[in-house]
Formats: structure tokens, C-alpha cells, sequence
């Protein structure tokens, strides 16, 4: 998708966004008076239907306009009503008077909603965009902790919020349960017991009612098979035992979301019967991939230095040239060499097929294509080649960018600044008197150390800058479209936050600070000059007493 489209969807979606709030307080009042009118007067089945209706276009609406609060409690709502329904019969007292607390709910919900949510940034202005690039995560995952012990609590909560969760805590159950109806936590980490109750039988229950579980984590005072076994059979992902290693525990929790992998697939389409690109283009956006189409074959090459797709979906025939030919065309590009491509075609001759793959193509579809063909062909091969990919530009500790990578970014990303006329920072970050950890702690030790480092840069920056591991305990941040200003900003925060960590060894702790040198371009004219200009800036922070951000002089 090019940038004005982008833009144009976003300023869209926003558009619509802000009627629906607008509208909302209606709807809400509606379904208030609704309920009223059928507490006090006889049972009318119709109007309960209605009520039913109401509260179900909230439940499946209000998630998708950034009230996701307001769904979930319209959801358990919905819930409510739905099975009075299945019953057939007018509603006890009971349930009446749950309803309309549901509904009472739902009414303050709404308005604290209202109030609180703010308007993301317009999408056109960049300058705003480029004030709002301090450290965050896009968006912070919820975690819901149930801990009777409130400074263990505390001290995981503030711990695990170092790397980009949101906390929330709770010390009993009940508490933990009225919370979960209002709204749903990425993940729940809960003590096996607490003090008013089971934690794996409440969980088994409130997983027992969901399409999909929420994924949970255990904590246990001591190991014993007969709490595993429980937490097991609760769905429990994983089962840490106290003392808590937060790095591991950090690392489970990644494990989970998968930060990396939430990138969308981008899918190239070149085909010149403009109604099959279309349509191609739309099974895969559904499924949450983001397309480009070409419909003139000789028009591919842009799109491939802009989109970078995962993989390419092309047709075999089109006038101008073949699918084949194209794809030649395409491999004799270093940066293509190993895209794939999966050729679309009514061929259904085995010969040609294999001509075709020989050429380096990866498969082949033949027409008519049904939908979960192509989505599961798509993504298993992205899904591959993405594997493959990392394991050539990662490091292998780390899961960052490795050295070469990152130089390779660097130089794209200067051409890139000098292209669009932007600033860019460049930052080397290195960890002050690392030996001394291998070597009071040990190498693993060592290792855990780094690793959090790593998690830290790449959870608490942008999507869009580069994290990479430069060597042992040095790493290297790009930040495009970043004036010095911000950068400095940017990396004392990360200092600061990095300096909180703490780190455990046996029954010890400690913490480590890092030493940073920053270069910006303009003021240094290529990838290997910003890198030595940091480089130096860096020696210069080590000099003046470590655990400082130092900026190199513009040449
Ligand atoms: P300073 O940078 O503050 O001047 O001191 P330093 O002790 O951090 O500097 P130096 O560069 O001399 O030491 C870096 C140490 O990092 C040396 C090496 O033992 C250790 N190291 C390098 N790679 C790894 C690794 O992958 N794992 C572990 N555990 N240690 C590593
Ligand atoms: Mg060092
Ligand atoms: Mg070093």
C-alpha cells in the first residue's frame, strides 16, 4: 500500500472512528430504556429480541472503534440474555437484576470510555509522529498477575513492566474475576493458591467458557508433581517455581506473544486481469497479510524496492512478458534472489509446471484457486522463508540483527534520510565493565544480561527503528526519521529504564548501566562515517565516566 493510500485509510478509519463515539451514547441510552420498559411492564418477548439485538451490535462493535472495555462488558451482557433465551420463559428476578447491573455497567463503562480515550496522532503530520517516537511499544500487552504475596507482586509487576507489559495486580481471586469480566488480559500469570480460593480450578472454569484460552502461567511456592499436574490440566502454558527468574519468566512471556512474528506478511500480486488481482489481493487481506498489486508486468520493479515483499504471487501469462520471464528478471537481483514465487495459471500442463520451478519459482497454483489453498500455500512459505531469512540476518543469542545486517541497514537508511530529506540517529550502545559480570557470575550469567539488554532496545523503540547486536556486549540502534533532540531523549530514557533492571544470580542481585555514542545524519554523509563518528562518541562516554549518552560533533 503506498503512503497517500495508507494515509487516506487511516484518516478513514479514523473518520469513522469518531462517529461511532459520537453515536454511541444513544445506543447506550436506548438500550437502557429498552431494558426499563420491559422491567416495568408485562414480559414482551419481542422487545427482549430487540434488547438482544442492541446489546449484540455493541458486544461485536465497539472492540473494532478502540472501545474495547465497552465490548467486553456488553459481551457478558449479551451473554446473559442469550441464554434466557435458549429458555424460552420470562427471566427470575434474579437474572432481571443481573441484567441491569449489566446494564448499569455497560452505562458508566461507556461514559469512563468516552472520557479517557484519546485520539491516536493524525496520520499526516509527521512532525507529530516524530514527537511521539520516545520510547514505547506500540502498544503495551496486558498482564493480569494474581499474587497473594504483595511484595513479590510488586516487585515482578515492576520488573516485567521494564520490558513493555502493562501490569495489573491482584491479590485475591474475587478481585481477578470481576476484573477479567470488564476486560481481558493478554496473558494471566496467577499463584497456583491464593487466599480465598483454587487458582487452577477457577482458571480451568473461565477457560472452560472461551473459544480460546487466555494463556496462563503458574507460580507455585515449591515444585511438587501434584501442583504441576494441576496447573497442567488448568491449560497452564508454563509453571515457575519462587524465587522467580524475571529472565526467564520475560522470555516466556515473549514466547507467547511472539513479538517479532506480528509483523504482516507482504504479498506482491502481479497479474494483469485487474478483477483476479483484486480478488486475491482481498482473501489475503482478510487474513490480515498486506498486498500490493501490479497489473503491468513491466511495472514490478518499483513496488519490490518499496513493498519488499515476503512473496510473490504471479501470474504465468500476460501480455508484455511471461510470469517466467519476470521472475528471471527478478532472481537476478541480489536483494530477490530467495523471495519466492508461486505462479498462478489455468496450466495445468505437468511439463510447464516443472519448467517453471525450475526456474526458481517455489510453487505453483493452477485456476480456479480456492481461497484456503492460497492462504495456506501463502503462509506456510512465508512462514519458511521468514525462518530462513532469520537465521541469515539474526543473531543467534539475541534474535536481533547481526553485525552485517545492521551495517547493511545503516547504509539503506542513510540513502534512504538523504532520499526524503529526514534526519536519522545513530546510536552504539555498550555495556560498562561487562567482563566483571562473566566474571563473578559467570558466562551464562553473562548471557541472561545481554539478553535483557536486547529484549529492553527492541520492546521499548519503534517498529521502524533497527535494533542489531554489534559484538558481545555491544549493540547498535537505528533511529530513522529522528532529530537529536528526541534521540537523546530516547536513549537516556532506555539508560535510565536499563539501570532499573535488576538481574539475579543465586541469592544475589545487581544491576548494569550501558555507555552510548550517538551520530546523526546530516552532519556525517555515509554509513561508515556516522558509525565511526559513534563510534568514537562512544570511547569518549566510556572516558568520561560511563553510563552517559554522548553525541559526536557534526563534521
Ligand atoms: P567497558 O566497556 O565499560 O570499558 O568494560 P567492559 O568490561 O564491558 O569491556 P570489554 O569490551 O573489555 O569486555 C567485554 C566483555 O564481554 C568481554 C567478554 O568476556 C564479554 N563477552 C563478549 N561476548 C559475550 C557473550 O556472548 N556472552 C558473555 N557472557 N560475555 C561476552
Ligand atoms: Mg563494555
Ligand atoms: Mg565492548
Amino acid at each position: 500500500m503506498d503512503e497517500s493510500k495508507k494515509k487516506e485509510l487511516l484518516l478513514k478509519l479514523e473518520a469513522s472512528r469518531k462517529n461511532y463515539k459520537l453515536q454511541l451514547p444513544s445506543k447506550i441510552k436506548k438500550i437502557e430504556d429498552t431494558w426499563e420498559l420491559l422491567a416495568n411492564n408485562p414480559w414482551d418477548k419481542e422487545r427482549f429480541n430487540t434488547f438482544h439485538r442492541m446489546v449484540h451490535t455493541i458486544a461485536g462493535s465497539s472492540g473494532t472503534f478502540g472501545l474495547p472495555e465497552v465490548g467486553a462488558v456488553a459481551r457478558q451482557v449479551e451473554i446473559l440474555v442469550k441464554n434466557q433465551q435458549e429458555l424460552d420463559e420470562e427471566p427470575s428476578p434474579q437474572l432481571r437484576e443481573q441484567i441491569f447491573n449489566g446494564v448499569m455497567l455497560l452505562v458508566s463503562t461507556t461514559n469512563n470510555a468516552l472520557q479517557t480515550s484519546t485520539e491516536p496522532p493524525p496520520a499526516s503530520n509527521t512532525s507529530e509522529q516524530q514527537g511521539s517516537s520516545q520510547i514505547s511499544r506500540e502498544e503495551n500487552i496486558l498482564i493480569y498477575l494474581v499474587e497473594a504475596n504483595e511484595k513479590l507482586s510488586d516487585d515482578l509487576a515492576t520488573q516485567i513492566s521494564h520490558y513493555g507489559y502493562s501490569v495489573k495486580t491482584f491479590s485475591t481471586l474475587l478481585l481477578f474475576k470481576e476484573a477479567i469480566k470488564i476486560a481481558e488480559p493478554a496473558i494471566i500469570l496467577m499463584n497456583i493458591i491464593l487466599p480465598d480460593g483454587d487458582g487452577c480450578e477457577l482458571l480451568g472454569n473461565i477457560q472452560k467458557n472461551r473459544p480460546s484460552p487466555i494463556p496462563t502461567i503458574f507460580l507455585a511456592e515449591q515444585s511438587d508433581l501434584t501442583a504441576r499436574l494441576k496447573a497442567v490440566m488448568a491449560g497452564g502454558e508454563a509453571f515457575f517455581t519462587k524465587p522467580v527468574n524475571v529472565t526467564d519468566l520475560v522470555d516466556k512471556l515473549d514466547n507467547i506473544v511472539e513479538v517479532d512474528d506480528k509483523e504482516p506478511f507482504r504479498i506482491l500480486i502481479v497479474d494483469d486481469s485487474v478483477s483476479m488481482a483484486q480478488f486475491f489481493s482481498l482473501v489475503l487481506q482478510q487474513t490480515g497479510m498486506e498486498t500490493v498489486v501490479v497489473n503491468d508486468p513491466l511495472k514490478v520493479m518499483e513496488p519490490l524496492d518499496d513493498f519488499r515483499p515476503d512473496l510473490i504471487l504471479m501470474d504465468l501469462y500476460m501480455p508484455g512478458c511471461s510470469g517466467l520471464e519476470l521472475a528471471k528478471v527478478i532472481r537476478q537481483q541480489e536483494a530477490f534472489v530467495s523471495v519466492p514465487i508461486v505462479y498462478l495459471s489455468g496450466e495445468t500442463d505437468l511439463k510447464k509446471q516443472l519448467a517453471a520451478m525450475s526456474l526458481g519459482g517455489d510453487d505453483f497454483l493452477t485456476k480456479p484457486i480456492q481461497q484456503e489453498h492460497l492462504v495456506l500455500s501463502v503462509t506456510s512459505r512465508v512462514k519458511r522463508s521468514r525462518t530462513l531469512r532469520n537465521f541469515m540476518i539474526r543473531d543467534g543469542l539475541t534474535g536481533l540483527y547481526n553485525h552485517t545486517q545492521t551495517k547493511e541497514f545503516l547504509d539503506m537508511e542513510v540513502e534512504r534520510a538523504k532520499r526524503n530529506n529526514t534526519q536519522l540517529a545513530f546510536a552504539m550502545v555498550d555495556m560498562d565493565k561487562f567482563k566483571l559480570v562473566n566474571d563473578t557470575y559467570g558466562h551464562p550469567t553473562g548471557d541472561r544480561v545481554i539478553k535483557s539488554l536486547a529484549r529492553l532496545l527492541r520492546q521499548r523503540l519503534r517498529k521502524s527503528d533497527l535494533v542489531g547486536r554489534y559484538g558481545g556486549e555491544e549493540f547498535a540502534v537505528i533511529l530513522p526519521n529522528t532529530d537529536a533532540e528526541t534521540a537523546d531523549k530516547v536513549l537516556n530514557e532506555l539508560r535510565v529504564a536499563f539501570g532499573k533492571i535488576v538481574h539475579k544470580y543465586k541469592e544475589t542481585v545487581f544491576s548494569k548501566t550501558f555507555s552510548c555514542g550517538v551520530a546523526m545524519y546530516p552532519g556525517h554523509e555515509s554509513g561508515t562515517d556516522i558509525n565511526n563518528a559513534a563510534d568514537s562518541a562512544l570511547y569518549e562516554a566510556k572516558e568520561g565516566g560511563r553510563n552517559r549518552v554522548v553525541f559526536a560533533k557534526n563534521s
